[in-house]
């Protein structure tokens, strides 16, 4: 069996992958660690994120520098400042048993003096992003003139963001006989260039199918239209209430409305794109490694090089353009070892790009259907139960106990809990219509038509707004009894259609309720409020000749 050991890691940096907890080394790392050791050479290597790339470069070069030096002889060079943090903290925890040794990060973004600073004090390895590495090797901040190892981290992701002048720019100021090694998620034709031109005969090393999502993703679809993406959003928090996760948007705009309406509805989600200042985004990454966001709304711009493990999900809220792109979203799931889901949001006219996707990767995307809302309020309920059951106890709160069970006393435990739900399942919709079949078929009977059976010791009225006049049950049961000026409970079972609604009061307020509307116009249009009558069927055609009726 391959060990870290058999890999050829001297005692110190074995005491720290025992510290790590890394039990077996990954595959790349079997690959690339004892090549690195061995030889003086340089390295393509077309590895993903989560790979344990990191280990791979990172290892060898603690191994392998002179720690009694205090000059630069490592340089890494990675696109954005969270990975260049990352792979910092990274290499940190690797050296933890090394003495006398300094890694330092400059990035853009930050005090340039403080990094400069802490550079004089020697650092013999830097790692940097392009932009301000190369502001500081202008200004003398920096010397990189013997290093002898030069790592180029996400080459890909740097060209794409279009550092291709700066790196070359940077590797002008580096010997000539340094080893290179450079790291891509992908092999474009820009990377195939740099590695020409800057390197030597590299030996290359390929972990798992070029330009293929890893194989520990599941990979699915749902046939969407533009406007069910969101409600199918819903119904997968619903349905994976664990879900931890990333949801790719095409725009700016797209990001922050997503972001905004899941927050709104009491989601822990938050956006991430270019319009944030850096101290903003970097509120936003702090929170989501915490866990205290549970979604990341994000633009692939802004998700570049951002490196959060255990993600369960990366969701497409559209179809990428790009097959690269959907590789690269992907793949910030199912990393180090577990499983991730990688969902795709497709309309009927995604299918060939669909098919273009499943020829790159190798992989089948397999389409998936959502349950009928009744199956994701379960599951929601589910969690409800278990989050209740895995509640800390608060032993100050002992004292109070028996006071709060008297005050219960006479409601027996299924009340209790009906009373609980319905406390806090207020805001659930419970005619929210997902992309389920049974939604659809709801969604028909909605267009078409409704039969009136009106309850026996309350009033149920019609009334001449609905769903395109932008309400929903809620918002219109706030408006009718605000405007009755009636109580929270003085106005029930509304029932949103698309044209019209209906909703029902006690008996007692009928003269009110007919009365109050008489006058009302709304958007130039006047407010019909009738009682319904028993047996009736109302449909659009009812609701327009009506209308037209009474406007004249
Ligand atoms: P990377 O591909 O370098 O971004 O690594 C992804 C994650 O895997 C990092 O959090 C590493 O700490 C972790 N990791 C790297 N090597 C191993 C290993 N051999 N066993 C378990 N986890 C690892």
């Amino acid at each position: 069996m391959v060990t870290f050991k058999s890999l050829g890691l001297n005692a110190q940096l074995l005491k720290a992958v025992e510290k790590l907890g890394f039990e077996n080394p990954t595959e790349i790392q079997t690959k690339v660690i004892p090549l690195l050791l061995e030889q003086s050479k340089d390295l393509v290597a077309l590895a993903q994120t989560g790979t344990g790339k990191t280990a791979a470069f990172g290892f060898p070069m603690l191994q392998k520098i002179n720690t009694e030096q205090h000059n630069t002889q490592g340089l890494i060079i990675a696109p954005t400042r969270e990975l260049c943090l990352q792979i910092t903290t990274e290499m940190n925890s690797y050296a933890s048993e090394l003495k006398k040794i300094n890694i330092v990060a400059v990035y853009g973004g930050a005090n340039i003096s403080e990094q400069a600073k802490k550079l004089k004090r020697g650092a013999q390895i830097v790692v940097a992003t392009p932009g301000r590495l190369k502001d500081m090797i202008k200004r003398k901040m920096v010397n990189i003139s013997a290093i002898q190892y030069c790592v180029l981290d996400e080459a890909d992701e740097m060209l794409n963001m279009g550092f291709y002048e700066d790196i070359k720019d940077i590797l002008t100021h580096t010997p000539n006989d340094k080893d290179s090694w450079l790291f891509s998620a992908t092999m474009p034709h820009e990377v195939s260039i740099i590695a020409k031109k800057f390197m030597h005969q590299p030996h290359e090393v390929t972990v798992g199918t070029k330009n293929s999502g890893a194989k520990n993703i599941n990979h699915h679809y749902y046939t969407v239209a533009a406007r069910e993406r969101y409600q199918t959003l819903k119904a997968l928090l619903g349905l994976h209430s664990d879900l931890f996760g990333c949801v790719f948007c095409r725009t700016k705009i797209e990001t922050q409305k997503v972001a905004d309406r899941l927050t709104d509805e009491g989601y822990k989600a938050a956006a991430l794109h270019g319009d944030l200042s850096q101290n903003q985004r970097d509120a936003v990454m702090q929170s989501f490694r915490k866990k205290k966001i549970q979604l990341l709304i994000a633009t692939d711009v802004a998700a570049r090089g951002i490196d959060v493990d255990d993600l369960t999900h990366v969701i497409h809220y559209n179809i990428p353009d790009e097959v690269e792109i959907y590789t690269h979203r992907s793949g910030r799931t199912g990393r180090a070892g577990k499983t991730g889901t990688s969902i795709l949001f497709a309309t009927k006219s995604d299918q060939r790009k669909i098919r273009l996707i499943e020829n790159k990767i190798q992989t089948k995307i397999i389409e998936q259907q959502l349950p009928a809302p009744e199956e994701i309020l379960k599951h929601k309920v589910a969690h409800w139960v278990s989050q209740i059951k895995s509640t800390p106890l608060r032993s100050e709160l002992l004292p109070f106990v028996p006071d709060a069970v008297k005050g219960l006393e006479e409601l027996d435990k299924s009340l209790l809990v009906e009373l609980l739900l319905s406390r806090d399942f207020k805001e659930v919709d419970f005619r929210e219509n997902y992309n389920s079949a049974e939604g659809r078929k709801e969604k028909k009977y909605d267009r078409e038509e409704r039969v009136i059976n009106a309850p026996e010791d309350k009033d149920r009225f019609f009334i001449n707004i609905g769903a395109r006049d932008q309400y929903d049950w809620k918002t219109l049961k706030d408006f009718v009894r605000s405007y009755l000026n009636l109580d929270r409970d003085d106005v029930f079972q509304v029932e949103v259609m698309k044209n019209f609604s209906f909703f029902s009061t006690h008996k007692k307020h009928r003269k009110h309720v007919l009365n109050a509307f008489e006058d009302l116009v709304l958007d130039d249009r006047k407010v019909i409020v009738e009682e319904t009558k028993k047996g009736k069927t109302y449909s659009p055609k009812f609701f327009s000749k009506k209308n037209k009726k009474k406007r004249r």
